[in-house]
């Protein structure tokens, strides 16, 4: 078994680790919330006073944060990982948080100059799919780093991709985020239509799931209220994936379309009308209550 660093204990980190736990690695964690770190501890882990202690003679260091402003803090900027790494050994490093692939690119250079090896593999599947340790990992590496890293997430996920080279697991999670958000705002919109044509919601579900409109969103997601059990849109659109992180991920695939001067209409409508969800304050919400920004009922908030 494995001697593995956990950094970044929150919605997704926590069932994560946990998971390496029921696996029978030895954990190490650290958060800069005390709180997040006794949870783990409770459940059989040490906790580490910094993020530099928690790598000490790990084999594997693997964070979960929430933006590349974190990430690049945590490497390059005050925590000094990278710095410490070169000086204790031979940790192979995991980075599961979904940021721009030009920050893990700059990272993994870095790390590289360094002998270190520093791999990006966010990953698809949501809450839900971290507890049941059932999520897709995309991971941006050489294949020699893809097969090292490779059995450790198998314990956190069913199905583990290698994107291709540093950066392509951030490529690959933001062109499945940019095509999920076009899919459930397209699916609220088509619903929202049927509904004020006098059809019923579950019927035309049924209809379109057997038909050439038929997607994930209506398969597995469905936004309107009263039509699918144990989905956020019957939970009053709690749980679930954030607007605020959709909102995120559209941003970061509009950066790779402005960069690779890809033409994405339909993204950048997805992005403006999640911006516009956002504005209002239903950030917290689950991504699906995007179906009310048609509807304007008053959800709360
Ligand atoms: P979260 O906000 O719940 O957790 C982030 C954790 O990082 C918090 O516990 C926070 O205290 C900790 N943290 C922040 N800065 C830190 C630092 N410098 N050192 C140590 N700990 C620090 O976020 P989350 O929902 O767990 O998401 C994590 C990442 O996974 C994000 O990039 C998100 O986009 C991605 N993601 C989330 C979901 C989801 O459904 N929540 C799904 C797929 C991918």
């Amino acid at each position: 078994m494995a001697k593995i660093s956990f950094i970044g204990l929150g919605n997704m980190g926590t069932p994560m680790a946990r998971n390496l736990l029921k696996a029978g690695h030895e954990l190490t964690v650290f958060d800069i919330s005390v709180t997040a770190m006794d949870k783990l501890v409770a459940d059989g882990a040490r906790k580490a006073q910094s993020a530099a202690k928690s790598i000490s003679n790990a084999d594997y260091v693997i964070s979960m944060l929430p933006a590349g402003r974190h990430v690049k803090q945590l490497y390059l900027g005050d925590d000094q990982l990278l710095e410490t790494a070169s000086q204790e050994g031979t940790a192979i490093f995991i980075d599961s948080s979904t940021i721009e692939a030009d920050v893990s690119q700059d990272i993994e250079r870095v790390a590289r100059a360094k002998g270190i090896s520093f791999v990006d593999a966010p990953v698809s599947g949501g809450v839900g799919g971290a507890i049941s340790g059932t999520l897709a990992f995309m991971v941006g590496g050489s294949k020699k780093d893809f097969d090292l890293v490779k059995p450790v997430l198998e314990t956190m996920g069913r199905n583990i991709f290698h994107a291709g080279e540093s950066g392509a697991g951030q490529i690959a999670k933001a062109c499945n985020n940019m095509l999920l958000g076009i899919l459930m705002a397209g699916t609220s919109e088509t619903l929202n239509m049927g509904i004020r044509n006098g059809l019923d919601p579950g019927v035309l579900s049924q209809i379109m799931k057997k038909s050439s409109g038929g997607n994930w969103v209506l398969e597995a997601y469905n936004p309107v209220p009263g039509i699918m059990n144990g989905v956020p849109s019957s939970n009053n659109y709690q749980g679930g994936f954030q607007v605020n992180l959709m909102h995120k991920d559209l941003g970061l695939a509009m950066e790779l379309s402005q960069k690779s001067v890809s033409p994405t209409p339909l993204g950048s409508q997805a992005s403006s009308l999640y911006a516009l969800h956002k504005s209002k304050g239903y950030g917290s919400l689950d991504f699906s209550s995007i179906y009310e920004l048609y509807n304007e009922s008053d959800v709360d908030k």
